[in-house]
């Protein structure tokens, strides 16, 4: 027996068809003695349907420009999950199972003051536990909670893998299964590769990596909170027959276990390739080298919330001048210009060079840390196809690549096949 929760995304429970199905993969669950408590999302498309409604809302009367009050933005976005959870509730009664719904304030998920994008302080999960106990499943409403001020608060959009790690770590569950529109975490997007292969495993760490590099499998937030919490999260699909016999195996079913890295006994030198498209690259030439000019420069970025990610700075010849490069997503670039612009008497340059349409190739593998000769790998692979390489960033477990977008899609397929993830 095992205590698990079970999360449905959106397209899991888009409508009454699909909230059956669902009831049937948490039956399975049931009827093999395990502990279950499900997470929901809203029925795909809703949230977006309400958060415009927000937004067509008449504005307070001299308030600034798009503003509106987040606490009521809350109430009316976190209605979609109240819906669902009580439907997949009704649905499993159907069945035979003891199951009830829960919204975040009756747990109650504790989040900071935050409202719109709050962040889970605290989970008491002992009447779940008492519940589990007397064989009820509990149906929580995923992505909202209850701020400090006794609203309800909402924990940005995607937030509903965060509620299910942080409900799974409260009650110390074994698992808990993100069942999502695809199969599992791919060693690259298989869209784009078709060899891409479907992980068995995949650390915390190299996880984390691919899921800020663009592999939307997962929120960020929530791949964060499970590596801090070492809760063992699987991923794998709604849209399996819930009765197929692999479904029922308890040790080794479809999809990709994100874990701790001492659970991966086959661990590969490199276990993903991940790229971001539609990046730009801002240098600044001949910055004078002395302290504060990074400050000066990124300081005024971040408060204008630009994303800046790859940062080279060469050291300087003669100690006076120095050239810095960093990459931004391409929305950003005209922003991030203006910006630098505006600073250019406090920062002290010579020029702004800028490029956009660059993609950023990333290889991930916590197997680097222990092996040399990864990068060059790399490096020696792109040489042959001639793609020039811009920038180069490197981390413990990350190498990233910029190069031009129109050669991103024969990188990846390079990078896949040279580290041998393709599928045979
Ligand atoms: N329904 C919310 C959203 O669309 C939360 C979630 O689906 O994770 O953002
Ligand atoms: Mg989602």
């Amino acid at each position: 027996m095992a205590r698990i929760v079970m999360k449905f995304g959106g397209t899991s429970v888009a409508d009454l068809d699909r909230i059956h199905n669902v009831a049937r993969h948490v039956k399975r669950e049931v009827d093999a003695g395990n502990q279950v408590a499900v997470v929901v999302s809203a029925m795909a498309g809703k949230t977006n349907e309400l958060v415009g409604w927000v937004q067509a809302m008449p504005k307070v009367a001299g308030a600034k420009a798009s503003f509106y009050d987040a606490r009521e933005y809350d109430a009316i976005v976190a209605s979609g999950e109240q819906v669902t959870s009580g439907l997949l509730a009704i649905a499993l009664q159907s069945m035979g199972v003891d199951a009830r719904s829960w919204q975040g304030w009756q747990i109650p998920v504790k989040t900071d003051n935050a409202h719109g994008a709050a962040r889970i302080l605290d989970i008491d999960g002992s009447e779940l536990i008492r519940r589990f106990e007397m064989g009820q499943v509990a149906v929580v409403a995923g992505f909202q909670g209850v701020g400090p001020d006794n609203r309800l608060a909402t924990l940005g959009r995607g937030g509903s893998d965060t509620s299910a790690v942080a409900i799974a770590a409260a009650v110390k569950a074994d698992r808990c299964d993100i069942y999502t529109d695809v199969d599992g975490v791919y060693t690259t997007d298989p869209r784009m590769v078709p060899k891409a292969r479907r992980m068995k495993k995949i650390a915390f760490e190299e996880m984390l990596e691919m899921a800020s590099l663009g592999a939307k499998v997962l929120q960020v937030r929530s791949v964060e909170l499970a590596m801090v919490h070492k809760v063992r999260t699987f991923v794998r699909s709604s849209f399996d027959d819930p009765d197929a016999p692999e479904m029922s195996d308890q040790l080794n079913p479809p999809g990709t276990l994100i874990c701790d890295e001492e659970e991966i006994v086959e661990q590969e030198v490199v276990t993903g390739i991940a790229y971001a498209k539609d990046e730009a690259q801002i240098s600044l030439r001949r910055l004078a080298d002395r302290p504060g000019v990074s400050a000066a420069i990124f300081g005024p970025l971040a408060d204008s919330h630009i994303n800046v990610d790859m940062i080279v700075q060469n050291i300087s010849e003669d100690g006076s001048r120095t050239d810095m490069t960093f990459t931004v997503p391409s929305g950003d670039a005209d922003k991030a210009l203006e910006v630098l612009a505006g600073e250019k008497d406090v920062i002290g340059y010579d020029v702004v060079q800028s490029e956009s349409g660059l993609a950023k190739i990333s290889v991930i593998g916590i197997g680097m840390r222990s092996h040399a000769g990864v990068a060059a790998t790399a490096f020696k692979a792109l040489a042959e196809k001639s793609i020039n390489i811009k920038a180069i960033t490197t981390s413990e477990i990350k190498i990233s690549i910029l190069i031009d977008g129109a050669y991103a899609e024969l990188a990846v397929r390079t990078l896949h096949s040279v580290y041998g993830l393709d599928k045979t």
